[in-house]
């Protein structure tokens, strides 16, 4: 029997995905140059439908890198002459402040425990960052940044760039771009394609950010700079050979999703996430992570296990399962469960009827 994969990334692929591989292997699409019209096509289709998906307006464009962890990479490295900010709250978001640190810029951090979410009451003072970096999900321990915090953050802090993670949340969180500056994600999670393509999505401040760095003298990288990659993305092209066949398969994931609508696979997130909580609520054995509701993340689902935890995968397993070990030092204390639009409602029903039996 087929399993189906409930890991956070990577995970169940989109089915439209196989027959699309199967047509762009059939088509030519693979072997065409990445300077002629055919690709411009499909890059300006991507474009479109990406746009169309997670409504995000002009003046932002849409960039095509190899991975998230590269995205982290080239913001910090062009749009942050010396200081940003991080709020840290698990694995991802330390990698963000990793990066910034291992680039030798100051970066400053606020950190919270496992599984907790930050308080936001009173936005920290964060000594005049230029970027702001926040991991809208962090999917080591399925805790959310509500958006409406992140506007806030926005709000205190107008002349700082708002850099947002959105691997696991994406196309489920439609971030309000107006109140953002770049947000980014791969697509081996949300959007269940092969690994292999990151998306940087950015607007005119991070570009205008990269040439001010360069004008003085701050080295930005090469290739893919954000002038380089902006100068391109403008033109539908990349710099260098891109991953032709993740952005086509992206395209027709997008455009499936569109015909379903972003209304009805939001509406059908909330929901399946609400039965697995209801389950864990309700199981004897196994607990949610995030206690504080707020912050719990919908496209992520971590579970104390504790020293059953193998025996709740098993059980998962044979059901036909495969979720998540536990992240780091909590990989066999703790599993996580995804919950992306590939998975299905009547699949969501079955884990959480084991759930609650556990
Ligand atoms: C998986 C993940 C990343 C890293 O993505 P890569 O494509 O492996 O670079 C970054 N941030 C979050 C929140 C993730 O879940």
């Amino acid at each position: 029997m087929k399993k189906i994969f409930f890991t956070p990334g990577p995970t169940e692929l989109y089915p439209v995905v196989h027959n699309e591989v199967v047509h762009a292997l059939n088509s030519g699409i693979c072997s065409i140059n990445h300077r002629s019209t055919e690709f411009i096509d499909i890059y300006r289709h991507t474009d479109l439908q990406l746009r169309k998906l997670m409504s995000i307006p002009d003046g932002f464009l849409i960039m095509f890198l190899s991975s998230a962890t590269e995205c982290m990479d080239r913001l910090i490295q062009n749009c942050v002459a010396e200081r940003s900010y991080h709020f840290v709250n698990g694995a991802f978001s330390e990698r963000f402040y990793r990066t910034a640190v291992e680039l030798r810029k100051e970066a400053s951090s606020i950190l919270v425990e496992h599984g907790h979410g930050f308080e936001l009451e009173e936005v920290p003072d964060m000594h005049k960052p230029e970027m702001i970096c926040i991991t809208q999900n962090e999917t080591s321990t399925g805790v959310c940044v509500p958006m409406e915090d992140i506007y806030s953050i926005r709000k205190a802090y107008p002349d700082a760039l708002i850099a947002i993670d959105i691997v696991t949340a994406a196309p489920f969180i439609r971030p309000d771009f107006r109140k953002i500056d770049a947000a980014f994600f791969s697509v081996q999670k949300g959007f269940g394609m092969p690994a292999g393509l990151g998306v940087l999505i950015a607007n005119d401040r991070c570009i205008a950010k990269a040439h001010s760095l360069k004008d003085s003298g701050v080295p930005i990288g090469s290739f893919h700079n954000l002038i380089s990659l902006a100068e391109y993305a403008g033109k539908y092209q990349n710099t260098e050979t891109p991953n032709l066949l993740g952005i086509y398969l992206l395209g027709k994931v997008c455009e499936h999703l569109n015909s379903i609508g972003h209304e009805k696979i939001a509406k059908e997130t909330s929901e399946k996430a609400e039965m697995l909580y209801d389950a864990l609520e309700k199981s004897p054995h196994a607990a949610p992570l995030v206690r504080d509701k707020r912050v719990r993340s919908k496209t992520v689902i971590v579970v104390q296990a504790g020293e059953r935890q193998a025996e709740l995968r098993k059980l998962a397993y044979d059901a036909g399962y495969i979720v998540g070990s536990g992240y780091g030092k909590y990989k066999s204390s703790e599993i996580r469960i995804a919950n992306f639009p590939m998975h299905l409602k009547e699949d969501v029903a079955a884990l959480s009827e084991i759930l609650v039996n556990f």
